[in-house]
């Protein structure tokens, strides 16, 4: 076996019923084997623990497949736990979106628990610290913490208050919480090393006073639990066995320990009391803190707080804006949950940061779609063709297969008449060198209905073309003996008369640098590399099955590219088309 840094992607391993499978093996994976094979555990048992401060993004993709794949891969379970520590508003509205994208990546959770569920039973671990001595009442200001703390170079000073005797502490403690002192007046800290090289461990505080309503919980509380000593016993409490988080939490598995091992849930039925008596299920048992890598691309912001921006500074036109890396945004997109876990397993689990190229990403959503989505036609920037052999009354349907590769995805009927729309480049009055596709006096061949000789382009007073006039080889359709005629090109197209007109949404990137977030002397923020490329809309005409089709179905538009019905926008009357993504990668030229 690797050792535990090693990115390991998987490998193939052959199960018994000799099927080929794909067996996820990184070092997390690795650790959970070990940890059931040895015995250290019976059961996996983990949680996604998001703050409901904003909407989750691609980065928490990765965390929710890796906390539930996991649980499910090895019969566990993992929870939905949200992180409301910060008394600030909780909007319902994340909280909604939260489950809503949890749910559509094809996930489900144990339980649906709130950090503030713990809130009795974290008070009482505290005053656990405080009687063992672990852990006292300090008077110093912020700052003057700040000053007593030290550098990474240099230690830190003892606190003037941290001898106090453990009965002043509880008394002090109990005060706080009965809310007779004022916010920042006095915090529980823990007792642990103010000369650690480790500055988390320099006596960090457990519990602060804030006089500040809970979404949950109300005016129940005026002192709140640090994020440390939530998180750690939040874990414990719940059975956690393997706590999942990102590398920034690495310095604070000392803290996550100390926390575990001080208040020693496990062992403290007494402690656990106001969650037993309300008959709350509980497993309370010794987590274990492994962290991995923070997933990010390049050309994207992923924190919330400059997400947050881009929607309340009108830069975008909301979270589910098809071009933020939201879950909701993303889905708009016409990401599919499967294209999603493909771009997880792909990117693996390691420990080493490192900014992806989102070229990784779209490569995840185009192999999805072309094994998945259903073919169309529809033209983008339409043209009229006139086919002027046929009569201007005629009218077929014509069959086409829906798949290339997968014929369970059956055939459709396609109407063909006298008139089409094709797309205004696949013409040219002077071809470049190369172009294989319509020009006056050439052929084309139009996609499952014959060969097309063009003989004029008819065009306005300014010159412009607005219309190819073409005769159509009827003995070169399909199952014709001139079917297999060699033409250089083949085109797609809709029936005029029968195609239905759609608002087409062109999304591309939308930052047009590799790595917006970057501070750069010049001053300038992401916000200043905005593409104002990143969505043309453009009216274009699809073929009528496709306009029939539900909201949020894919399609491969032949030769255009993968796009999506809008969820919200999408009618069959009238037709809106997102496009998640060209068919090949237009950037990395
Ligand atoms: P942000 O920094 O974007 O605000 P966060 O870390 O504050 O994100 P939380 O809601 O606290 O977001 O995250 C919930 C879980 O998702 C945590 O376990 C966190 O480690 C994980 N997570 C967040 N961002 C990423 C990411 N980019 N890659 C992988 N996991 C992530
Ligand atoms: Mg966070």
């Amino acid at each position: 076996m690797s050792n535990s840094t090693t990115p390991t992607v998987g490998t193939s391993e052959k199960p018994a019923n000799d099927a080929p499978a794909f067996v996820k093996n990184d070092f997390i994976r690795q650790i959970v084997r070990e940890d059931l094979a040895e015995g250290r555990q019976s059961a996996i048992r983990t949680r996604f623990p998001p703050e409901p401060n904003g909407y989750l993004h691609i980065g928490h993709a990765k965390a929710i497949c890796l906390d539930f794949g996991v649980a499910a891969e090895f019969g566990g379970w993992c929870n939905l736990r949200l992180d409301d520590t910060n008394p600030a508003k909780e909007d319902p509205e994340y909280v909604e979106a939260i489950q809503d994208d949890v749910r559509w990546l094809g996930f489900d959770w144990h339980s649906l628990r709130h950090a503030s569920d713990y809130f009795d039973v974290l008070y009482l671990a505290a005053e656990k610290l405080v009687k063992q001595g672990d852990a006292f009442i300090c008077d110093l200001s912020a700052e003057e913490v700040r000053a007593y703390r030290g550098t990474l170079t240099e230690p830190g000073r003892n606190s003037p208050y941290r001898e106090r005797s453990a009965e002043e502490n509880m008394d002090l403690f109990r005060r706080m919480r009965a809310g007779e002192f004022a916010d920042g007046a006095r915090t529980l800290r823990a007792k642990i090393d103010m000369a650690s090289g480790n500055m988390n461990l320099r006596d960090p505080a457990l519990y602060r006073i804030k006089h500040v309503e809970h979404q949950n919980t109300g005016d129940k509380w005026p002192v709140y639990p640090m994020y440390d000593f939530a998180h750690s016993l939040s874990d414990a409490i719940e059975g956690v066995t393997h706590s999942l988080c990102t590398l920034e939490f690495e310095d604070h598995r000392p803290l996550y320990d100390w926390c575990v091992d001080k208040v020693d849930l496990a062992h403290s039925p007494e402690l656990l009391k106001p969650l037993t008596d309300k008959g709350f299920p509980l497993e309370a048992g010794k987590p274990r803190q492994i962290e991995f890598s923070r997933l990010n691309f390049n050309y994207l912001v992923m924190s919330k707080r400059k997400l947050m921006a881009l929607v309340q500074e009108h830069l975008v036109d909301g979270w589910d804006d098809p071009r933020m890396p939201t879950l909701q945004g993303i889905r708009r997109r016409g990401y599919t949950p499967s294209a999603l876990r493909l771009m997880v397993d792909r990117v693996g689990i390691s420990k080493q940061n490192s900014l992806l190229d989102i070229s990784i990403l779209e490569g995840a959503l185009r192999d999805d779609l072309d094994a998945h989505a259903q073919r169309r036609m529809g033209v983008v920037d339409p043209l009229k063709l006139v086919i002027t052999n046929l009569p201007e009354d005629h009218e077929e349907q014509l069959d086409f297969h829906n798949h290339p590769k997968d014929e369970s995805a059956g055939t459709r009927k396609v109407p063909f008449a006298h008139e089409l729309w094709i797309e205004r480049e696949d013409f040219a009055e002077v071809p470049p060198p190369g172009f294989k596709r319509l020009t006056v006096g050439g052929d084309v061949r139009l996609r499952g209905a014959g060969i097309a000789h063009c003989d004029e382009a008819v065009k306005d007073a300014d010159g412009n073309v607005v219309e190819i006039r073409c005769t159509l080889d009827l003995q070169s359709r399909p199952g014709m003996e001139g079917a297999n005629r060699k033409v250089k090109g083949t085109i797609h197209w809709v029936s005029a008369k029968h195609a239905v007109a759609a608002e087409i949404r062109l999304y591309d990137r939308l930052f047009t640098v590799a790595d917006p977030d970057e501070d750069d002397a010049s001053g300038k923020t992401y916000k200043d590399y905005l593409n104002p490329e990143s969505r043309k809309v453009v009216t274009g005409y699809v073929e009528p099955s496709a306009a029939q089709a539900a909201a949020e179905t894919g399609f491969q538009f032949e030769r255009i590219g993968y796009f999506v019905a809008d969820r919200y926008d999408h009618t069959t009357d009238k037709p809106v088309f997102n496009r998640s993504v060209t068919l090949r990668d237009t950037w990395s030229k």
